[in-house]
């Protein structure tokens, strides 16, 4: 009779454990914060406190992520994190490419036929992402789950939401409101447009930036004042001044941006009730202004330091706000990120000692590559283009001029090659090829790489050079570690602390999600799920 009963009162707690850990998350919170790269979390470890160091201390930290491909920009990067697909399958290459048919600049979340709602917005929606997202699966097997989408960036906000979100909104610098488009809602929901009529800059944009620490808490990143970081004012260093007449742009470049986007998200989830039904939403925020702070001042810098700092607090209260709303048990948190970013040249060479240089593509890059244009067009006797600054290449011209495809090929390599900053040249033959001679750094262009949006020949400038047009701030884009190395953690809904060192991918986060709500996803998905993220 013990017998009997010890075991139907295993059984029973067996049943009850099976049932905890097939229970789904009531509310998936996926942060991207732009631009953001694992080493911050070590490096500010021991002042930070709260959000991000909840995600780093509580979390499943996956320490070896990366994008595993080569452009890596926001729009890419987003649309990856949401559809578990390379950009050569997503369709979403670059931030922007030029059209083959055209020739006309195109940017990959613009829409000319989305119009402004109630007269704001416009102009964007996903209409260049020729596969479907984390959302819209859920929503095909449940549809009353809701999907929003929030950044102070059009293509984040828009990219993560997929195909047919509830809301998609994203900040608009001008007038320093939060906006839609006609793609999304007929109208603003109620909820959105009082948000915008509380004026969040003008409440709570202080006057001007000061460091949130004592001065000696900032000693390790070297001097405030740096050549090479963007001057604000008169200078480069704090406090920065926000002016009235630019604040709803200036509000970017600093931590408060951030701050009015998980205010939004938080009107959101009130206002749809996000997390507090039987059943699973999703919320995606994109944090922007890491990615303009990084951009202005360099990764090492005083600001995003600070900047980092003040995120920590925000996302802090964010996190202990939405685990009261829906339960702390019901909330599953991802963090991740878009792309990495090279640190500031002039930090690399005067502060670190290191390596690392600008390479001034306009005035040094394209007139080195106008003049091999015109040694091709002697030896072909022509004076047609040959070489588009736009990456493409008149085979044309060159065939009546008796020059192959493959040979013009390789008098374009090798005069692309002897040009100083340029590594490699990856031709749409090679990209799309099965047969091209494997090298480095091949896999990743080709994993960008999407055939009918594609130009017909793609760069690889040197490592730890900056291409860039400027004598200030810095970048990201390439396929080097500094640009593809990004966070990726899990927490929350009762999952235990661990870390994973093995090496994973942005593809993986959203085939990890759906096989966490249980829902099926399209082969051409090209991540798997992570076994590491269970209860
Ligand atoms: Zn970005």
């Amino acid at each position: 009779m013990k017998q009997k009963f010890a075991f139907v009162f295993f059984f029973v707690l067996f049943v009850v454990a099976v049932a905890f850990s097939r229970q789904k998350p009531k509310l998936i919170v996926l942060v991207s914060i732009d631009q953001m790269i694992p080493e911050y979390f070590e490096r500010y470890d021991k002042q930070l406190s709260g959000g991000l160091k909840r995600f780093s201390a509580e979390g499943i930290v996956f320490t070896n992520t990366t994008l595993n491909y080569a452009s890596s920009e926001t729009g890419p990067g987003h649309a990856t994190i949401s559809t578990g697909s390379y950009p050569a399958t997503s369709g979403i290459l670059a931030n922007e490419w030029y059209d083959p048919k055209t020739l006309k600049r195109v940017n990959c979340a613009e829409d000319s036929t989305a119009k402004p709602v109630d007269g704001e917005g416009g102009g964007f929606s996903p209409k260049n992402l020729v596969v479907t997202a984390l959302g819209d699966w859920l929503k095909a097997e449940s549809p009353v789950s809701k999907v929003v989408s929030v950044s102070a960036k059009d293509r984040a906000a828009i990219l993560m939401g997929g195909k047919r979100p509830n809301h998609a909104f994203w900040y608009d610098r001008k007038s320093g409101r939060m906006v839609t488009s006609s793609y999304y809602a007929k109208a603003i929901p109620e909820w959105a447009r009082k948000f915008n009529e509380a004026n969040w800059v003008e409440k709570n944009l202080p006057g001007s930036w000061w460091k949130l620490k004592p001065a000696g808490d900032y000693e390790m990143d070297g001097p405030d004042e740096l050549k090479g970081e963007m001057i604000w004012g008169m200078s480069s260093s704090f406090p920065h001044q926000f002016a009235i007449e630019r604040r709803n742009d200036q509000i970017l470049t600093s931590p408060w941006g951030d701050m009015l986007v998980l205010d939004f998200a938080r009107a959101a989830i009130d206002a749809e009730k996000l997390g507090q039904r039987a059943l699973t939403d999703i919320l995606f925020i994109g944090l922007s202004c890491t990615d303009y702070v990084g951009h202005s001042f360099g990764p090492n810098s005083h600001e995003i330091h600070d900047h980092l700092l003040r995120l920590d607090q925000a996302l802090g209260t964010f996190i202990s706000d939405v685990e009261k709303i829906a339960g702390s048990g019901n909330v599953l948190f991802v963090l991740s990120s878009d792309h990495g970013v090279m640190p500031l040249p002039e930090h690399v060479t005067n502060v670190a000692k290191g390596y690392a240089r600008r390479l001034l593509v306009d005035s040094v890059t394209v007139p080195k590559v106008t003049g091999l244009e015109r040694q091709l067009q002697k030896e072909l006797n022509t004076s047609e283009w040959l070489i588009s600054r736009n990456g493409f290449l008149n085979y044309e011209v060159a065939r009546k001029g008796k020059f192959s495809h493959r040979r013009f090929e390789e008098k374009v390599r090798e005069g692309l090659l002897s040009i100083d900053g340029i590594a490699d040249v990856f031709f749409k033959r090679e990209l799309t090829g099965k047969k091209t001679r494997p090298r480095q750094y091949l896999g990743h262009f080709q994993r960008s790489y999407y055939a009918p949006r594609g130009e017909d020949f793609q760069l690889l400038f040197c490592e730890n050079c900056l291409p860039t047009t400027r004598p200030t701030g810095t970048s990201h884009g390439s396929a080097y570690k500094y640009d593809n190395h990004i966070p990726l953690i899990f927490m929350g809904w009762g999952l235990k602390p661990a870390r994973v060192t093995r090496e994973t991918h942005s593809v993986d986060i959203a085939p990890t999600l759906a096989r966490i709500l249980d829902v099926p996803y399209p082969k051409t998905v090209d991540g798997s799920p992570l076994s590491e993220v269970r209860r």
